[in-house]
């Protein structure tokens, strides 16, 4: 018998939340309002502290790298299972920076050839970042400093804002990754914690969840 995509039993001690896609795909419209209900779960939860069992034919432990809506609603129901809101702040931060890694690189959206990206292929440079490209050395970007967290042509800070950074070559290719349509980031993030990812930029993850915590209701 096909079951439900999604239940929601709810007892007096335990929260049970039931997920069953049957391998077939996973629509954005089905997605969105999943995110929206299990976000809402474990905003309430969070006083209440019932235990949230999990019910699913997903594959909770998969690194998912082709599917990102799997992605999304796997990385929602492990956070379900994480008590402590900071680290399932952590969790679900790292989660978001895996989806739009998944979507820059499995789709080589920068298009990357010999270190030169499509940004900076007019300028023949392989230093830099997007984010000094654009915003600190506009006039002059052969003189690119190099960002801290550069090491051997990576980033290796995980920096949520700068991943959510698209620059107008990538914009012109009609790709739009924002705070509205990654899903880990719109139904995860208050307001407030929007702004701050949007603000803390060429800066490492340690500091930004400490920033994002203060916000962490
Ligand atoms: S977003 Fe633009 S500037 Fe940044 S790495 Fe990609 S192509 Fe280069
Ligand atoms: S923190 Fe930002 S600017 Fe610095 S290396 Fe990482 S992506 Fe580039």
């Amino acid at each position: 018998m096909k079951k439900n995509y999604l239940k929601i039993n709810e007892s007096k001690d335990s929260i049970e939340i039931q997920v069953y896609l049957e391998n077939q795909e996973l629509e954005e419209k089905k997605l969105n309002a999943s995110m929206k209900q299990i976000v809402k779960i474990i905003k309430r939860n969070n006083r209440k502290k019932k235990e949230i069992m999990i019910d699913t034919d997903l594959d909770l432990e998969k690194d998912e790298k082709k599917d990102n809506k799997r992605l999304s609603l796997i990385a929602a129901l492990n956070a379900c299972k994480i008590k402590d809101k900071n680290e399932r702040l952590e969790y679900i931060y790292m989660a978001a920076c895996k989806y739009l890694d998944n979507e820059y690189i499995e789709k080589n959206i920068c298009e990357f050839c010999n270190d030169i990206c499509l940004g900076k292929q007019k300028y023949n440079i392989k230093n830099g970042c997007c984010h000094e490209f654009k915003l600190k050395n506009i006039f002059y970007p052969k003189n690119l400093p190099l960002c801290q967290y550069q090491k051997e042509g990576k980033c290796i800070a995980d920096c949520l804002g700068c991943k959510l950074f698209a620059c107008d070559e990538v914009r012109k290719k009609g790709v739009k990754l924002t705070y509205y349509n990654v899903p880990l980031v719109r139904y995860f993030f208050n307001f407030a914690q929007k702004i701050m990812i949007r603000f803390s930029v060429f800066t490492h993850k340690d500091t930004v969840l400490k920033r994002l915590r203060l916000f962490n209701f």
